[in-house]
């Protein structure tokens, strides 16, 4: 898939849209997502255009992969919730293509938190063959 330089995280890192930052470095933005899931969910993306974690693991420099890499964790202490910095935890998830639901076609990671998030994968939705 070739990156779609309007989509609406570009457009966020453009400055052409506002978010609720969080935090801002050379490498990664991280804001507020729009439609919390948990009582804290973060969306932390790279500066860099890719599409997704393979776009990225094969096209990035290793500065951008170490940079983006050491964001999420800064991101995880910044709003309190790694161990290391006091709180319960978290999830991370990066959705990849159709099946996983990913709606925008910039890489991102969604940081949820703030309560028990239970089981990964709804349990009623798998259907093991
Ligand atoms: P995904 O389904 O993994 O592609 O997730 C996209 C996420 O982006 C969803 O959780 C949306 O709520 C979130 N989102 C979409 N537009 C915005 C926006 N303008 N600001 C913050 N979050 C957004």
């Amino acid at each position: 898939m070739s990156y779609d330089k309007e989509n609406i995280f570009a457009k966020i890192i453009r400055g052409e849209i506002p978010c609720d930052k969080i935090y801002e470095d050379d490498y990664a933005l991280s804001f507020e997502d729009i439609r919390p899931q948990a009582p804290s969910h973060a969306l932390i993306i790279p500066k860099g255009e890719y599409t997704d974690v393979n776009d990225f693991s094969a096209n990035a420099s290793n500065e951008e992969i170490v940079g983006f890499n050491r964001a999420i964790a800064i991101v995880a202490d910044k709003l309190g919730i790694s161990e290391q910095s006091g709180g319960n935890g978290y999830r991370l998830i990066a959705n990849a293509g159709k099946d996983s639901h990913q709606e925008v076609p910039h890489l991102h990671f969604h940081l949820l938190a703030g309560r028990p998030l239970g089981p990964m994968v709804l349990a009623e939705k798998i259907k093991l063959k």
